[in-house]
Parts: C-alpha cells; structure tokens; sequence
C-alpha cells in the first residue's frame, strides 16, 4: 500500500506532545524486528537508546562509521552495546576506506560540491544498502533544534529507504532533555559532548563551538552554508511516499 506524508497527518496529531516513550513502544509494537534506532552517538539519540532499552524495546541501533569518526564516538558506540543489553548495534560502512576514496577523488570535504559527495558516499549510501531490512527508523531530531526541523514530525516518511521516519523526541524541548540526562547518569553519552562539541560528525568537518554560536557552527564551518548532511529527509525537505506491507500499513493507520 502507498503511504504518502498525508495519511500521517492523524497518527501525528494523536502522538503530537506524547511522551517518548510511548512512541517507542508504538514503534515496537506495530514494526517488531522491522523497526531500529538510527544513531550516530550524540547525546539526543543516546537518550533514545537509553529510553528504549529501559523499557525491554529490542531495536537494532543502525550507526553508520564514516571511517572519519572520531575515537571518543567509537567508544560510545561500544559503551552503549556492552550496557544496553537490549539492544543490539549494527555497525555500517562505506564501500571504499577513506584513503581509498581520497586517492582516487581527492579530499572531497573541502569544497561544498565534494562535501555533498562525500556525505552521500560515506553516510547515506551505507543507508541505502540495507533498503528494504527496515520498515522503520527511529531518530532523535526535534523541533526546538529549529531550521529544517522546527517542523519535523513525530511521523515521516524516507523514499530513499523506503521506510517511516520516526522521531519520538520531536516535541521535546532542550530542557527537557537536559533534565533527564541529569536525572540518568547510566546515558552512554558521548565525551566530545563536554568537550565543546554540541553536535558530532567526522572529524574533519567537526569543531568545538564558543558559548556564542549556534549549536550546529561547527559542522562543516570550511564551507559557508553547510548545515547538513542530508542523512535525514527532514533536512532535504524531501517530498516522500513510500510502499508497506499491507497488514503493515492497517497496523499503522488503521483499515482505510
Ligand atoms: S562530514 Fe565531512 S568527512 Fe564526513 S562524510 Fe561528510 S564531507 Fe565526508
């Protein structure tokens, strides 16, 4: 059944303001094994992984290793499997190592055109080749980061993966957050966090940012105009429909 961003509109009003976790059990309970947290180990998305795994929510975390991370974020992501014993980590890669891809293309990152190359080839094209193995991806945006996602719903849809973008943090302010990464400690929150970094991506398009900027100042400041990766479709502002199963979509949305 063809499932466009207009028949979400009643599952996001239901699930708009509704606690997170909520969302994550919906998630589990209508997408079973065909759901899973994508995550690149920032501090939103460790709170995901730490809501779901309290709850007993078996969901595979996909997390895509650039092969330009930096070490502290590889440790969180094994910090995070060796703690949250219900879920289970899969761990994507690039076709070509990143010596590869430079000696045959050059540095790509360092002009906007490359960058929009390198980020396809090494974060999105991973994605893409597991197409098909999730009917759902849960991530951590939410609207108070503001830019493309001060509109992002609780519900979307990803053409490119075929799959329902899921975003149970959506409404959930800042403080919010904060709050319960004070109140839970046992978060596998990346370090770089309290290193200066607000967000977290490669390291070469990665810096610390002063109490001044912007949350996202660091993320590719080479390039003036960068924001995003485009990894999520929200970012893109991706017009999407996508195929499910139809006892799948009935699940979802109710008989139509
Ligand atoms: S963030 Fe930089 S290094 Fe990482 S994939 Fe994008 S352009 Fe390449």
């Amino acid at each position: 059944m063809r499932i466009t961003e207009g028949d979400l509109a009643a599952l996001n009003r239901r699930f708009d303001g509704a606690d997170p976790l909520d969302i994550l059990r919906f998630t589990r309970a209508t997408f079973g094994d065909r759901a899973a947290i994508l995550s690149s180990m920032q501090r939103a998305g460790a709170v995901v992984c730490h809501l779901a795994d309290r709850a007993g929510l078996a969901f595979d975390v996909v997390f895509v290793d650039t092969g330009v991370l930096h070490v502290e974020t590889l440790a969180t992501r094994d910090a995070l499997a060796g703690s949250h014993r219900h879920l289970r980590v899969v761990t994507l890669q690039p076709e070509r190592t990143f010596a590869q891809q430079t000696a045959e293309e050059g540095l790509l990152y360092l002009s906007k055109e490359g960058q929009e190359r390198c980020c396809d080839l090494r974060k999105s094209a991973p994605l893409r080749a597991i197409r098909g193995r999730y009917d759902a991806l849960l991530s951590a945006l939410r609207r108070d980061e503001g830019g493309e996602r001060a509109e992002v719903q609780a519900f979307s849809l990803d053409a490119d993966m075929n799959a329902l973008r899921i975003h149970p943090l959506a409404a959930l302010p800042r403080e919010s957050l904060d709050r319960y990464l004070a109140d839970h400690p046992d978060v596998a929150l990346n370090p770089l966090h309290s290193m200066g970094f607000p967000t977290i991506g490669c390291f070469p398009c990665t810096t610390p940012v002063r109490p001044d900027e912007l949350e996202r100042a660091g993320r590719w400041r080479h390039l003036a105009g960068v924001e995003y990766c485009g990894i999520n479709p929200v970012d893109r502002a991706a017009e999407a429909a996508v195929d499910l199963d139809d006892a799948l979509a009935t699940r979802l949305l109710g008989p139509r």
